[in-house]
């Protein structure tokens, strides 16, 4: 297994490997970059089929953080962690407690939050040995769901994708197709559905799929989502559905969705851009979550939080502007923006005191 020449590795600061016997424990944490602050990125759990699997995924999220951070204009690094095991079988309050010393031995290198397979409760565990987990001082001890405010960002990106391409804004009428309605997705769907969006869904969850339907929105069967007739297709379930055949296929003028990595690869945006498709970066639209994680380290109040997760619909106009004026794909700007800042430290463009 290669670590610094693996693809993924692209200069990450630091890479560390726990093993813990008694408990079961095997857990890597990433830090990609820290010129900017503490890398702060989500706790994983999953049954990854290698180790090498593990360590490509650690590494590709902690990299998005960086740069999420960076275009968020907060004063954070990117970082992740992953817990290999099925959440469902193997997590124990023994292996949680040892993952909490695991963070804490870093020294506030990596700051853990909730993400797939870990939930608030388990960071409430996790905090018992550390104080470096989001939400210790925040307005609801040891952090809280951040995907309603994932939401909103991804509703204030699909507002500014509107106006940029059709100088209104409006959502009546408008459809979107919605890939997963879980936490985020069906939290997106409430919130377009009140505007007066046609909104139209697909799961593979009968459960969650019964309660975005209960709000209004029309259920489609999940091998037809991608291809739906809609103004906007928005991928809320799982990385990479963006490929090639995908994109040939689209029938969407707009694509803006929560989900990380939508790309196959980053060839897929220049595909997109080819086929007139305006797309949200992934990392620039699903910043919500993390900056009311940052919020919530705080102590600040959710109306703070609401505020900053408003300014997703500004970034990411500069983001549209830029990129059709240089002609170039909206995530190769992005990408470029994020850059400049992390790459100098450049805190002048943070949107809070570092
Ligand atoms: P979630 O697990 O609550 O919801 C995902 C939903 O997608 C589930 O209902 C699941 O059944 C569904 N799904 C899985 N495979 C599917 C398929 N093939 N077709 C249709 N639906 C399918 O996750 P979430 O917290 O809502 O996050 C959604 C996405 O957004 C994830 O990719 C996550 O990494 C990303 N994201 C989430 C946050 C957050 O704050 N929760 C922040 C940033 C990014």
């Amino acid at each position: 297994m290669s670590v610094f020449s693996a693809q993924s590795y692209d200069q990450h600061e630091l890479v560390a490997f726990h093993n813990d016997a008694d408990s079961g424990l095997k857990a890597i944490v990433a830090v990609h970059n820290s010129n900017l602050g503490p890398a702060v990125g989500g706790c994983r759990m999953f049954p990854y089929v290698s180790d090498e699997a593990a360590l490509d995924d650690v590494l590709r999220l902690s990299r998005g953080m960086t740069y999420k951070s960076a275009l968020a204009g907060l004063p954070l690094g990117g970082g992740k962690a992953v817990i290999l095991g099925d959440s469902h079988r193997h997590k124990s309050r023994e292996l949680l407690l040892a993952m909490g010393r695991f963070i804490d031995s870093l020294g506030g290198r990596y700051i853990t939050a909730e993400d797939s397979g870990t939930s608030v409760a388990d960071m409430k565990v996790i905090g018992e040995q550390t104080a470096f987990v989001s939400g210790v001082t925040s307005r609801q001890r040891f952090g809280g769901d951040p995907s309603p405010y994932t939401a909103y960002g991804v509703y204030c990106g699909i507002r500014a994708a509107l106006r940029f391409q059709r100088g209104s804004d409006s959502l009546k009428g408008v459809r979107v197709a919605i890939q997963g309605v879980g936490s985020v997705g069906c939290h997106l769907a409430e919130r377009l559905l009140r505007q007066g969006a046609d909104v139209i869904v697909a799961d593979v969850n009968a459960a969650n799929l019964s309660r975005a339907e209960r709000l209004g929105a029309r259920v489609i069967a999940p091998e037809d989502v991608l291809g739906v007739r809609c103004d906007i297709l928005a991928p809320c379930a799982m990385g990479a559905v963006l490929t090639d055949e995908v994109i040939d296929k689209l029938r969407a003028d707009i694509v803006a969705g929560a989900a990380n990595n939508q790309l196959q690869t980053a060839g897929q945006a220049e595909h997109l851009r080819q086929r007139g498709v305006l797309y949200a970066p992934d990392f620039v639209i699903n910043a919500g979550g993390i900056i009311d994680v940052y919020y919530q380290q705080q102590g600040a109040s959710a109306e703070k939080s609401e505020r900053h997760v408003e300014q997703i619909g500004e970034v990411l106009t500069q983001i549209f502007q830029r990129a059709e004026h240089e002609q170039r794909s909206t995530h190769s700007v992005a990408e470029s923006m994020a850059e400049s800042i992390f790459k100098q430290g450049d805190k002048s463009s943070l949107r809070v005191p570092a």
